[in-house]
């Protein structure tokens, strides 16, 4: 199995110029909400807080999704929320390409996947069929890494199937407020759904490490439990930067995810003539390539670039993943369409 830590441990050897692999935003914290996280520590907020987390986040969060503040949990990532859905579940369907750490988790915790491909000839739409037999489905729309937003009438067949078989989902939205045209929150078209989401993306506060995740009260429950009985809470200091996170939520909108959409729409300028498909959000492009994937990476390391291979999210030995997360991003797509025009030729 591809091992996608020994990538990242020669990417950090050779230090290339124009890092387009990890998912890491190159945009940074807002000084607020830094701020607010020193002014909490300077307030003494440095203890154990409630494992739901604290009452004003919950409530911010809560206002923000259209929810009660019961149907909030908080936790610290939007990773360890997925775990404890996965850690709950007996066997996961997860539709390909995937975030790599749906299967990581579920393999630590020796449960069974089923894998639904997709492919880029289908514009990456899954055909969900009647003999679905898992109890926990993850989506990931914006999905990581090929920017697709499943389109609301196709989210309903496949809502519908998962009704109809009993299927939890467990709906990964953490890029949803990077979405480039209209996107349906799943749990609008279907109650048993769990959805997770988190303050790395737009907000870029990757090492803050918070998330939440909405769902009815018995879940919540569960997924308490979980939290109590591994990392306890989110420090406060981190949840008052959460809340000023969500004030800013709307500015960080037009301004960041604005930024998002005009580098989506340089990397699809610039890679034209290429196979991929055009970002609906998020903020990566899933290219197809002309030799394998991981030598593609080889090779464009080489050039000072690095990108990910197509093998780290599932069975696309023929793509990479480029991060549109770079101030040298323009370079860096230039060379990386010269890398593919010279190797197709
Ligand atoms: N879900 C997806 C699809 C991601 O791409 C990522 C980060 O790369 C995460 C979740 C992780 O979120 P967090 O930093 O909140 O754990």
């Amino acid at each position: 199995m591809f091992n996608v830590y020994e990538l990242f441990n020669k990417i950090n050897e050779v230090k290339p110029e124009i890092r387009l692999d990890a998912g890491q935003p190159d945009i940074p914290v807002a000084n607020e909400i830094i701020e607010e996280a020193i002014n909490s520590l300077k307030r003494g907020e440095t203890g154990y807080v409630s494992t739901t987390g604290i009452n004003e986040l919950r409530e911010k969060i809560a206002e923000v999704e259209g929810v009660s503040k019961e149907e909030v949990i908080v936790g610290p990532g939007a990773k360890i929320l997925i775990a404890a859905e996965i850690a709950m579940a007996n066997k996961i369907g997860v539709i390909a390409p995937y975030w790599n750490a749906y299967l990581l988790i579920a393999k630590n915790f020796e449960k069974e996947v089923k894998i639904i491909e997709t492919t880029l000839e289908n514009s990456w739409e899954p055909e969900i069929n009647d003999n679905l037999d898992v109890d926990l489905l993850i989506l990931n729309y914006p999905n990581n890494p090929t920017g697709k937003i499943l389109p609301r009438e196709k989210l309903k067949e496949l809502v519908e199937v998962a009704e109809e078989k009993g299927i939890k989902i467990l709906s990964d939205e953490i890029y949803a407020e990077i979405s480039f045209k209209s996107f349906t929150p799943v749990r609008e078209l279907y109650e048993n759904t769990v959805t997770v989401k988190g303050f790395s993306k737009l907000y870029s506060m990757t090492g803050f490490r918070l998330g939440y995740a909405i769902a009815d009260k018995e879940e919540i429950r569960k997924i308490k439990t979980f939290i109590e009985s591994t990392v306890t809470c989110v420090p406060p200091f981190v949840q008052r930067a959460g809340i000023k996170a969500l004030e800013l939520r709307d500015e960080l909108m037009k301004k960041v995810s604005r930024e998002y959409k005009r580098r989506a729409e340089l990397a699809s300028k610039i890679l034209r003539g290429l196979e991929f498909y055009e970002p609906d959000g998020a903020f990566y492009i899933f290219l197809k390539t002309p030799i394998d994937g991981l030598e593609f990476v080889y090779k464009l390391l080489e050039r000072g670039v690095s990108a990910f291979p197509g093998i780290a999210f599932g069975n696309y030995q023929n793509f990479i993943r480029i991060s549109l997360t770079s101030d040298k991003l323009e370079k860096g797509l230039n060379i990386i369409k010269e890398v593919a025009e010279c190797e197709s030729q």
